[in-house]
């Protein structure tokens, strides 16, 4: 577990946002690990699929992520856990929350879409983000728009590392441009075992050829295991239905055809397979042709990609939230703040 030296730890702000994380397995617990050394926002409240925690004062992160490994609950959380089968309702009714970054499995595919009704539904105000995957999930919260703004909600989509991370990047690397021709992404996810991301890897298997969202979903953990074992524990994924491109297009970069997302994920291993890169190809005002490339540093995981970003864009979801501006953005529209 990550140790965090004193020089880590930045000094408390006067009044640190208060977050939230729903969904506390792999993503979730480490954004709570990112969160803990950091001065403008503390973690209050944080939820799984049987139980919720909340306190006000922020949570104690490493008794959160003990528990929960040994239990399966933060529902359990010493003085500040609650058990329940309605946890993300239950948590927006008890808990004085500024903002909530959605780690949840999107499975079925319109998980979050529901979750993000929920809030609307609630009355709740603040910022959410998410690090949603699926281009037919980004269309599902498209369609949320003017219930968000009205409900007084800044909703900021796609913001892990893709999209995210590297649709933002293809978004800036696009202005050198007059006509951009492709945006092509590549990623390599190494982890160690595929127990640590359990969404994430049904999510992705749910793209291999044979497999959709639903099969993936009905999948018990053994059968999710003798597939791995068949595949060496690499899966092997190419023209993914990816919300890179719907967010590139709505950003008005380019038709969403140009936008392509493969990638490698070992399972087994730490190590990426490949180097995460996007490139992206277009036409100059001089009519030279060329491309940018901007690739990840292989020693960053896949959860400081993800998680990163989700943070910057909350803080700067923050910043819009407080303006009055309300309403549905993507990582491709805003540029994150670094959070300190
Ligand atoms: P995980 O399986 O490790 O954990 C999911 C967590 O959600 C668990 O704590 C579970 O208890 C909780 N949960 C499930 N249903 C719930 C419910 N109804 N109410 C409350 N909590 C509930 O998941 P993970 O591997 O961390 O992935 C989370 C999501 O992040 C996935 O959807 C994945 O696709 C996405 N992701 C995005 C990117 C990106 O770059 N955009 C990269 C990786 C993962």
């Amino acid at each position: 577990m990550l140790k965090l030296e004193p020089e880590m730890i930045i000094e408390k702000t006067a009044n640190p946002i208060k977050v939230g994380v729903l969904g506390f397995g792999g993503l979730g617990q480490a954004a709570a690990r990112i969160l803990a050394p950091k001065g403008e926002m503390t973690l209050v409240a944080a939820a799984d699929h049987q139980g919720y925690a909340y306190d006000a004062t922020g949570l104690n992160i490493d008794a959160a992520i003990s528990t929960y490994g040994d239990r399966n609950s933060l529902g359990y959380l010493a003085n500040c856990g609650t058990l329940s089968n309605n946890s993300i309702q239950d948590l927006i009714r008890n808990a004085k929350v500024d903002c909530y970054f959605l780690a949840l499995p999107n499975l079925p595919n319109t998980f979050m879409a529901d979750v993000a009704k929920q809030f609307i539904k609630s009355g709740w105000q603040g910022v959410l983000v998410d690090a949603l995957k699926r281009t037919s999930a980004v269309e599902q919260l498209l369609e949320l728009q003017s219930d968000l703004q009205q409900a007084g909600i800044t909703y900021l989509t796609g913001c892990g590392a893709t999209p995210g991370l590297l649709t933002a990047a293809a978004a800036v690397a696009a202005q050198s441009y007059a006509e951009i021709h492709s945006v092509k992404i590549t990623f390599g996810v190494g982890i160690a075992n595929w127990e640590a991301y359990r969404a994430t890897i049904r999510e992705d298997i749910a793209h291999m050829p044979g497999y959709d969202v639903e099969t993936a979903r009905a999948m018990s953990d053994e059968e999710v295991a003798r597939l791995l074992d068949k595949t060496n524990g690499i899966i092997s994924l190419e023209n993914m239905e990816h919300a890179d491109d719907i967010m590139l297009e709505l950003a008005g970069i380019c038709d969403r055809d140009r936008v392509t997302v493969g990638g490698v994920v070992d399972t087994r291993n730490p190590k990426k397979p490949l180097s995460t890169n996007v490139k992206i190809t277009g036409r100059t005002f001089e009519g030279k042709i060329s491309t940018h490339t901007f690739t990840l540093g292989d020693e960053t995981s896949m959860a400081a990609n993800v998680c990163g970003p989700a943070f910057g864009y909350l803080k700067a979801g923050m910043a819009l939230n407080r303006r009055g501006i309300t309403g549905l953005f993507t990582a491709a529209e805003i540029m994150p703040q670094f959070v300190r």
